[in-house]
């Protein structure tokens, strides 16, 4: 079956609480628009039951295919793992939670069917914690100075790609993925719209602050190697401050005596040394830690099952 003309691509995580209230959403929306189409869930090794939910809604709809990991692998792995299902000319990935309105697909097709590659439906941040934008805000600001590759604030992984598109993300071999870097970087005709955000409609949020702040370092650091040079200017910068002081220490010293006290210069001194040395060596550790990571050619998720290896309904729940 090559004719389908829309995959949408949806990654789950413990998300049977509102899984079927999403699906008869975008059903209604994709039905409305008199175009093939077929829906790629993706299970992230939920334990509340999701892929039991999805089995039902594979065997169900023919057009709903579903892919269930072994284990939870992260919503990069599980958006991989979409994406490979898909066959269709535009593809749209979205969350499960209805934050990611199915209403506006059809105005994304328009787009797509003008020549836009990739077109990015932007949310305002509105519902959003206070701490939480101002973080987001700080974060792109500070993504924008260190990246190659430019993310737009507001823009998530909510968008809809080409074929073409779809293909070049497919192509980059990298298995620690961070997607909004690798979406800017393969480049193509890109629009951007804006939407009002809302809140997800049952369930949780799965991203605590500590998981948005690996994911937050996990950006900064896999896309290039700015960080390290970032590193390596200061530690320059810093060398040739201490050595200027030094010099003028040995002036000093020359025309006026020895004085006993700079106790306070010299602990200050090395501990701003040995700060920047800690953090010079984290960055690359960093660096050592992906290159372990990416020679172990590791797959980046495991599947459990597929609707095509699993047709019927288990008998037992898990
Ligand atoms: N998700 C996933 N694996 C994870 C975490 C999240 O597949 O480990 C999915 C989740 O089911 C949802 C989407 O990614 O469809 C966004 O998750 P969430 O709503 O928790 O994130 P937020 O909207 O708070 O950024
Ligand atoms: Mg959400």
């Amino acid at each position: 079956m090559t004719d389908v003309q829309l995959s949408v691509v949806v990654p789950c995580f413990n998300e049977a609480e509102v899984i079927e209230s999403f699906h008869t959403a975008l059903h209604a929306v994709l039905a409305d628009l008199g175009e093939t189409f077929e829906i790629c869930y993706v299970d992230d090794g939920s334990r509340d039951g999701t892929r039991l939910l999805l089995n039902a809604l594979a065997t169900r709809d023919g057009r709903v295919r579903y892919t269930a990991f072994s284990r939870n692998f992260g919503k990069e792995a599980a958006m991989l793992a979409g994406l490979r299902m898909t066959r269709g000319s535009a593809v749209v990935i979205m969350d499960a939670d209805l934050q990611h309105p199915p209403g506006l697909i059809p105005r994304m097709l328009e787009l797509h069917r003008h020549g836009y590659d990739q077109v990015i439906p932007r949310r305002d941040r509105s519902g959003e914690g206070m701490v939480r934008t101002t973080l987001s805000h700080t974060y792109y600001a500070v993504v924008r100075r260190c990246m190659d590759v430019e993310l737009i604030d507001g823009s998530g992984d909510f968008r809809l790609l080409s074929r073409r598109a779809v293909e070049s993300v497919l192509s980059l071999p990298e298995s620690n993925r961070f997607s909004k870097g690798i979406f800017s970087w393969i480049g193509f005709d890109t629009v951007s719209f804006r939407y009002r955000n809302s809140e997800r409609v049952a369930g949780r949020s799965k991203w605590g602050s500590r998981r948005l702040l690996n994911y937050g370092i996990d950006g900064l650091l896999s896309f290039n190697n700015r960080p390290l040079r970032l590193a390596i200017y200061t530690g320059f910068w810093v060398f040739v401050s201490a050595l200027a002081y030094a010099a003028w220490t040995v002036v000093k010293v020359v025309l006026h005596g020895a004085d006993t006290p700079g106790y306070a210069t010299l602990i200050t001194a090395v501990v701003a040394l040995s700060g920047i040395q800690l953090v010079t060596l984290g960055v690359i550790g960093e660096y050592v830690g992906r290159i372990y990571h990416e020679a172990k050619h590791r797959p980046p998720y495991v599947v459990r099952e597929t609707d095509e290896t699993c047709p019927a309904p288990p008998e037992h729940a898990p």
